[in-house]
């Protein structure tokens, strides 16, 4: 690894468009996040040490907040970008919009819904929860009862939980929300689906989407991406209580977004400025690949269609009950009969094919493949294909093994 790493650097200085070394070549690691980055993202990433005031700077803040519109598909959502990880985004909802005591309604699919609701509580909202049996979503029915029952300040949706693979579509639900309770706060957690999952924020009416930077957009962790409605935003300013965090305050974040995207640069705690210009590469390479956001997402379907054909035909199941609600970002499969997640991640690794385990207390009996980002849409790749053969291989050699016992 340190190879690589000063051979970057010395590339960097030394050329524009400086050539990732063919001889390096490393295990395809493709866990839900961090995901491997392009070459451009790579690199970016080692822009030499800038003043977060430069003028060079400013522009590539300003830019990434405006794009980061664009990737959700709204024109008046306000974002923030704040160094942190995804999981920054649940403080700053649970600081900012729910004031202690306000209720919030969380539809939990799993391990991060759990942990949502766990952030939620810390800082004093009352918290009900609609669960869903594993590897399912919630149940409309439910969620209507509950929003027609109760006025909620905020309802939160996990887009993909990262820990079964299960989509939730977001949309049925804030209609739900529109019908029985417009003034209640859709909030989607999308730190596993932004730039890879369909998100219309402004159209399906989503107040908050939360994200971060090294699932589905590309780029290494670190950065905290949230977009806040104007609904949102207003909801913040109509708050009676102290916000109960510093850090995390939109108070002081909002004015250097404002200020970044007009073109002035800002203090009050030090941007990632690496983190950003990698950030700015991943948008720019996801707005302005031919078909844009729509063929990457189209790309993403094709992909996670062709893994989960090929798992079925290994004899694999998915853990989403239902296709429909089965991310494109990533897979969860079941281990075959016998043989757990924990044996399955060695003996893929060893065939050069880094997955993840489960999570949870099923988590040996299932395991999860990342495959958003350059393994979906950069075509001189045959991540599937190593992905695939390397699964045919190993549950070949664990069954067979069993069989032998
Ligand atoms: C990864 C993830 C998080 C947490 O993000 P971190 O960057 O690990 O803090 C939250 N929600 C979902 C759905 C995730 O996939």
């Amino acid at each position: 690894m340190s190879n690589i790493s000063r051979l970057t650097f010395k590339q960097v200085r030394g050329s524009p468009q400086p050539q990732r070394l063919q001889a390096f070549s490393p295990p395809l690691s493709r866990i839900p996040g961090p995901i491997e980055v392009s070459d451009e993202v790579l690199f970016a990433n080692a822009h030499p040490s800038m003043s977060h005031m430069s003028a060079d700077f400013t522009k590539i803040f300003g830019d990434s907040i405006r794009m980061t519109r664009d990737v959700l598909l709204t024109k008046t959502g306000q974002p923030f970008l704040i160094s942190g990880s995804g999981t920054l985004g649940w403080d700053q909802v649970s600081a900012n919009l729910v004031q202690q005591g306000e209720s919030v309604l969380v539809l939990n699919t799993g391990y991060f819904g759990d942990s949502f609701a766990d952030c939620l509580a810390t800082y004093g909202a009352q918290v009900d929860q609609i669960y869903a049996d594993f590897g399912t979503t919630v149940d409309l029915a439910e969620v209507e009862k509950a929003l027609s029952s109760k006025r909620y300040k905020a309802v939160t949706i996990t887009h993909v939980d990262t820990s079964t693979a299960v989509l939730t579509h977001p949309k049925p639900i804030a209609d739900l929300v529109q019908k029985h309770s417009p003034d209640t706060l859709v909030i989607l957690d999308s730190v596993c689906a932004v730039a890879s999952e369909d998100i219309h924020m402004e159209e399906w009416g989503i107040d908050v989407v939360l994200s971060a930077s090294q699932k589905g957009i590309g780029a290494p962790p670190g950065l905290s991406i949230l977009v806040a409605s104007q609904k949102a935003i207003a909801a913040f300013n109509a708050r009676t209580t102290p916000i109960p965090t510093y850090y995390a305050s939109w108070k002081r974040w909002l004015p250097i977004m404002q200020a970044y995207e007009k073109g002035t640069a800002a203090y009050f705690a030090t941007p990632p400025v690496n983190l950003i210009y990698a950030f700015h590469a991943a948008l720019s390479q996801i707005l302005n690949a031919p078909g844009s956001l729509e063929a990457r997402l189209q790309r993403h379907k094709e992909t996670s269609a062709r893994i989960k054909a090929a798992a079925e035909e290994i004899g694999l199941k998915q853990v989403p009950a239902d296709p429909v609600n089965a991310a494109n970002g990533m897979t969860a499969l079941y281990c075959p009969e016998g043989v757990k997640s924990s044996e399955l991640a060695p003996a893929l690794a060893a065939k050069g094919v880094i997955i993840a385990g489960g999570l949870g207390t099923r988590k040996d009996t299932y395991f999860r493949i990342g495959h958003m980002g350059i393994t979906a849409v950069d075509n001189a790749r045959d991540d599937v294909d190593r992905i695939v053969n390397a699964l045919k291989e190993v549950v070949a050699e664990k069954t067979a093994a069993i069989g032998k016992v």
